[in-house]
């Protein structure tokens, strides 16, 4: 498991309108490693996140995972990297309302139903995990703030992902539940040893974490 990212370069709009986002960013984290990357509102970190994510493509630079370049893939196919290999968690939890919590987390998992895996057990072990076997069967609109951030967490891990993205998990938590809801994160990317990236404006959230990076001006620093 390892990520690379080499000289990523980013830019939105043309002309007079032209925003350099990202002006040359490398990053390298190996199996295990967790990182945090901080800097101001509009930086670039979402941008970022989202090109590491395989969702967005880069203006030139490589993202290597794995040893595999999946920006190098047809669409089809990038999307079943990204569907294996990576998951997902937001400020906003991006539950679907009209599923319950189970349903939710396997969602992820439609993609892979014939490969004989029991999806299921493993959902059902994450909620365990995640402190909600009691609320399997609860819709989203049923739960508090933490808990639906909880089952993100769950469903981003259910296909165990090599990478974790995860772009200000806690933003709309209180100082508590933000807590609580971090050292979860923390456990489970132990347990689970893959490669986890956090966006963050907590200096406390990214105090815990074992590297911090600042984004700012379009380059990546290490702090
Ligand atoms: P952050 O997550 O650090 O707050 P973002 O990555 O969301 O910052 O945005 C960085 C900059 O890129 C901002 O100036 C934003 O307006 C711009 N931007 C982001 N996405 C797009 C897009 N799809 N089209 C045009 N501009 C964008
Ligand atoms: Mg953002």
């Amino acid at each position: 498991m390892s990520l690379q990212v080499d000289n990523i370069h980013k830019n939105f709009g043309s002309d007079d309108r032209l925003v350099e986002v990202l002006r040359g960013v490398s990053l390298e984290i190996s199996a295990g490693g967790a990182v945090a990357i901080m800097g101001p509102s509009g930086s670039g970190k979402s941008t970022l996140l989202h090109i590491i994510g395989t969702l967005d493509p880069p203006i030139s630079g490589k993202i290597i995972i794995n040893g595999e370049e999946p920006f190098l893939l047809p669409e089809p196919e990038l999307a079943r990297f990204r569907n294996r290999v990576i998951g997902f968690v937001f400020q906003d939890h991006h539950l679907l309302p009209q599923y319950t919590v189970l349903e939710n987390v396997l969602i992820p998992t439609l993609a892979f139903k014939q490969n004989g895996e029991d999806y299921e057990a493993r959902a059902r072990e994450l909620l365990e995990k995640v402190g909600l076997s009691h609320r399997l069967d609860h819709r989203p609109a049923e739960l508090s703030g933490g808990e639906r951030q909880r089952v993100a967490f769950a469903r981003a891990l259910i296909n165990k992902p090599s990478l974790l993205l995860c772009d200000e998990p806690t933003g709309n938590l209180d100082h508590a539940t933000a807590n609580s809801v971090a050292s979860l994160l923390f456990e489970l990317h132990k347990e689970e040893q893959n490669i986890l990236i956090v966006v963050t404006h907590s200096m406390e959230l990214a105090g815990r974490l074992e590297n911090k990076y600042r984004l700012s001006e379009g380059i990546l620093t290490k702090e």
